[in-house]
C-alpha cells in the first residue's frame, strides 16, 4: 500500500525530554510513518508530535546551501523585513569554502583584536551529546573563554542550582516511571499532558491503580485534573508560601522522618525555625489555598510510604525559581522520600537533549559533568586531555550575553540551533543585540528568526539525518540513528563545528560522532561503562552505570549518601520573594507563558510540520470566560496585549484553565511573539528569567 516502507531505522524522538524510542519507516528516502518502539521511557507509546511531527525535515524552507549576508543588507528589524521563503533580499548563496572561511575569519579577528571574552556561543539542546561537547570545547579552547550557554538557562537553570546546592547533582534521582511505585505523586508547575505527554500516561496509569495524584498549578489543566485526588490552583508566583505552609505542618505535627533527617541531612534546625511563622492559616490568603487543604496534603505526603515530586517550568521560571526548588528538595528530604523505588525528585526536562547538552558542558560556570571551571583538579585534567590552557573564570549566561552585546563587550557570536530572537525574554531587546553584533554565525536547519540577523548561515542536519546520542530526563543515554540523506549541501553539525574549529586554529581530526563520544568518556566519569558500541547494540543505557554488562541505575542515592562535600543533603530555607513586576493600574493583568501540545518551543520545527500546524495554526491568548464577558468580548475576537516591553495582537481564546485576571500565551508564534512581552528579570542563583509572571494590559481591537 501507499504506507509500505522499504526500510526501517530505530532512533529516538527529537522533541521532548521524555525520550521515546521510535522506528522510522522509510520509503524512497522519505519518512513514510513513525511507530513507537519498546524503549525504557515509552514502552511503545508516542504522542502526537513523535508520531506525526516529522515532515518539517522535508519542508521546502530547509536550508540547503550556505548563505552570506549581502553587502549593506540592513540587520535592524530583520524578523519583520525578511521573508524566510524569499531571503534573497538580504542573503546570497555561497560555497562551503567561502562561507566557512568568512565565518571563521570574523570570529578570529574579534578574538585577536578585542580579546577572548569578546566572543560567545549558544549551543543547542536539540543537537546530540557529541555536538554539544564539541561546541563547548570549541568555545573554551578556540574562543578561549567560558562564554557558552544554551536554553537550559531559560528552563531548569534554577532547579539545577538548587539541586547542586542541596544534593550535589543536577539530574533526577529517579525515572518518571517510578510514579507507578509511588503512593503519592506531586506534580507542581508542570503540564505534562501537553509538554511530556508520554510521561503523563504513567502518572495517569499510577492514579488509576490507586496512587494519590496531587497537582499544584495556577492553571487548571484539563489533562491531569481528572486524575488528581487534590488540585491546588494556587495564586501565580506564591509557590514558596504554599510549600512552606505544607512543610510547617509536617514539622509541627512531627510527621517528618527523624532518622533520615538526622543521618542524611544538614540544616534541619534552621529550616524548622524558619518554617515556624508559615502556618497554613497565615499562608492561605497569600497562596489562595484553604489551610485545611494544605494540612491534608502535608499529611498525605509525609505519611506515604513512597512519594515522588515532579516539577516543570512553572517552578523554575521565576525570580524565586531557585527558592521554589529548594522548598521541593527540603520537602522530599525531610520525609526521607528519596533513594527507594517510588520516591524521588524529578525536574521534568523539556528538550530531547537538555540533560545531555548540560552534562556535556554547554554551561558557562561548569565544564562537562558539572565540574566548576574554578576546580583546579578537574581543569588540569581537562587541560591535559585537550592540550591547552583553560579560562578559570565562569562565562556569561544567555541573558547576560545579550546585555554584554548591548554594552559593547561581546562583538561576535556563533549560535548553533538556538533561537534567542524568539525564546529570550524581552525579545525586542534580544533582537536589537543580535543586530548590533559585528559578526554572527548561525548554524541551523531553517532560516530562523535568529538566523535572519546572521552574517553567515550554515545549513545543518535535522535529527533523522545523523547519528548521535541524546540523554533524556531519566538519565537514559540513547542512540539516534541516521535514516535520511541530507538535503542539498546541508552538512552534519559535528562536521561544521570541526571545520570552524580548524579555521580558527584548532588541530581537530575527529572522524565522526563515535570518535567524539570516545573522547567524552575520558572527560566525563558519568559515562563510565557506556560506550558507543554498547549504545548501538542496546539503544539505551542509564547513567550512572556500575559495569559494562549491567543496566544503569534508575533510582540513585539508595545509601543516603549524596555527592556534596559532607555527603549530606543540605536543607535551605526559602523566604517569600514576590515576582519582579506586579500588576498595577496601567498593566492590571498577570501574564504567563508556555507551550502547546502541538508546537515545540519557538515553533521552528512544528510550524513547518503540516499536520501539527493545521491543528494549532494561529497565535492566541487564553482568557477566562468571565473576563471576556466583562470586556464585552467573545471567543475568537482579536485583542492587543501589551507590557512595559512591547505589544502584540492576537486572537482571544476562551479557556477557564486560567483564573480571572490571568492571561496565558504560548511562545511559539512569531507573528505574535509572547517573548516580546516577557520580563527579563533574573533569578539571582540560576540566572533564569521570569517567563511565568509579568504585568500586562489587554485591549479589544
Ligand atoms: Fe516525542 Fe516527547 Fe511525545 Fe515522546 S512524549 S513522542 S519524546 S514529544
Amino acid at each position: 500500500g501507499s504506507r509500505a516502507a522499504d526500510r526501517t531505522v530505530d532512533s529516538v524522538c527529537p522533541y521532548c525530554g521524555v525520550g521515546c524510542q521510535i522506528t522510522y519507516h522509510v520509503r524512497n528516502d522519505e519518512i513514510a510513518f513513525v511507530s513507537g518502539r519498546n524503549g525504557p521511557a515509552n514502552e511503545n507509546r508516542l504522542c502526537v508530535k513523535g508520531r506525526f511531527g516529522f515532515d518539517y525535515v522535508r519542508s521546502p524552507q530547509r536550508l540547503t546551501r550556505p548563505l552570506i549576508r549581502k553587502e549593506g543588507a540592513p540587520k535592524t528589524d530583520a524578523v519583520t523585513a525578511i521573508d524566510p521563503r524569499n531571503p534573497w533580499t538580504h542573503f546570497r548563496e555561497a560555497t562551503w569554502e567561502e562561507a566557512l572561511d568568512l565565518a571563521a575569519r570574523g570570529l578570529r579577528e574579534i578574538r585577536d583584536r578585542d580579546g577572548r571574552r569578546a566572543l560567545a556561543g549558544f549551543g543547542s539542546a536539540k543537537c546530540s551529546n557529541e555536538e554539544a561537547y564539541l561546541f563547548q570545547k570549541l568555545v573554551r579552547t578556540g574562543f578561549g573563554s567560558n562564554n557558552v550557554d544554551h536554553c537550559t538557562r531559560l528552563c531548569h537553570a534554577s532547579s539545577v542550582a538548587a539541586l547542586m546546592e542541596g544534593i550535589g547533582t543536577g539530574a533526577v534521582t529517579a525515572p518518571f516511571n517510578e510514579a507507578l511505585n509511588a503512593d503519592v505523586v506531586i506534580v507542581i508547575g508542570a503540564n505534562p499532558t501537553v509538554n511530556h505527554p508520554v510521561a503523563a500516561t504513567y502518572f495517569k496509569q499510577a492514579a488509576k491503580r490507586g496512587t494519590k495524584l496531587v497537582v499544584m498549578d495556577p492553571r487548571k489543566q484539563n489533562g491531569l485534573a481528572r486524575y488528581a485526588s487534590h488540585y491546588l490552583q494556587f495564586k501565580p508566583g506564591t509557590d514558596v508560601a504554599m510549600l512552606n505552609a505544607i512543610m510547617h505542618v509536617i514539622v509541627a505535627e512531627g510527621l517528618y522522618d527523624t532518622q533520615y533527617v538526622q543521618a542524611h541531612t544538614d540544616g534541619f534546625e534552621q529550616l524548622e525555625a524558619h518554617l515556624a511563622s508559615f502556618t497554613p492559616e497565615a499562608m492561605e490568603p497569600v497562596c489562595g489555598i484553604p489551610a485545611a487543604t494544605l494540612r491534608e496534603v502535608a499529611r498525605l505526603f509525609a505519611r506515604a510510604e513512597r512519594a515522588m515530586v515532579f516539577w516543570g517550568m512553572g517552578v523554575s521560571q521565576h525570580v524565586h525559581g531557585t527558592d521554589n526548588a529548594r522548598c521541593l528538595i527540603s520537602l522530599v528530604m525531610m520525609c526521607g522520600h528519596v533513594g527507594r523505588p517510588g520516591t524521588g525528585l524529578h525536574p521534568l526536562r523539556g528538550q530531547n537533549n537538555v540533560q545531555g547538552a548540560s552534562d556535556a558542558g554547554l554551561i558557562p560556570m561548569v565544564f562537562p559533568d558539572y565540574h566548576s571551571v574554578k576546580d583546579p583538579n578537574y581543569r588540569a585534567m581537562l587541560e591535559s586531555l585537550w592540550g591547552t590552557q583553560l579560562d578559570p573564570e565562569p562565562g556569561l549566561t544567555v541573558v547576560e550575553i545579550i546585555d554584554a552585546i548591548h554594552a559593547g563587550k561581546i562583538k561576535g557570536m556563533y549560535i548553533m540551533g538556538e533561537n534567542p530572537a524568539m525564546s529570550d525574554p524581552d525579545a525586542s531587546h534580544a533582537r536589537e543585540a543580535l543586530a548590533e553584533l559585528e559578526h554572527l554565525v548561525v548554524q541551523d536547519i531553517f532560516l530562523t528568526e535568529t538566523a535572519m540577523y546572521a552574517d553567515v548561515v550554515l545549513p545543518a542536519s535535522a535529527w533523522p539525518e545523523k547519528d548521535g546520542t541524546v540523554t533524556n530526563t531519566n538519565r537514559q543515554v540513547q542512540m539516534g540513528r541516521k535514516a535520511l540523506p541530507l538535503p542539498g549541501d546541508a552538512r552534519p553539525d559535528w562536521w561544521i563545528i570541526q571545520e570552524i574549529a580548524r579555521r580558527i586554529g584548532l588541530p581537530w581530526h575527529y572522524t565522526g560522532p563515535a570518535d567524539v563520544f570516545a573522547e567524552m568518556t575520558l572527560a566525563m566519569p558519568s559515562l563510565a561503562n557506556i560506550t558507543w558500541e554498547r549504545l548501538m547494540r542496546e539503544s539505551a543505557v542509564t547513567y550512572p552505570c556500575p559495569a559494562p554488562d549491567q543496566p544503569g541505575q534508575g533510582v540513585v542515592f539508595t545509601d543516603g549518601v549524596f555527592p556534596t562535600p559532607d555527603g549530606r543533603a543540605k536543607l535551605v530555607p526559602a523566604d517569600i520573594v514576590p515576582p519582579a513586576e506586579q500588576p498595577d493600574a496601567d498593566f492590571p493583568w498577570i501574564l504567563t507563558t508556555g507551550r502547546t501540545l502541538e508546537h515545540w518551543h519557538t515553533g521552528a520545527m512544528t510550524r513547518r510540520a503540516a499536520s501539527l500546524d493545521a491543528l494549532e495554526p494561529e497565535a492566541f491568548v487564553t482568557v477566562n470566560s468571565k473576563d471576556l464577558r466583562r470586556l464585552g468580548l467573545k471567543a475568537g475576537d482579536r485583542v492587543r496585549v501589551s507590557t512595559r516591553r512591547g505589544v502584540i495582537e492576537l486572537m482571544a481564546r476562551q479557556d477557564n484553565s486560567v483564573p480571572e485576571g490571568v492571561l496565558f500565551i504560548p511562545f511559539c508564534f512569531v507573528e505574535a511573539a509572547a517573548n516580546v512581552l516577557t520580563n527579563p528579570q533574573l533569578d539571582p542563583y540560576g540566572k533564569i528569567p521570569e517567563f511565568k509572571f509579568c504585568a500586562a494590559r489587554l485591549e479589544p481591537l
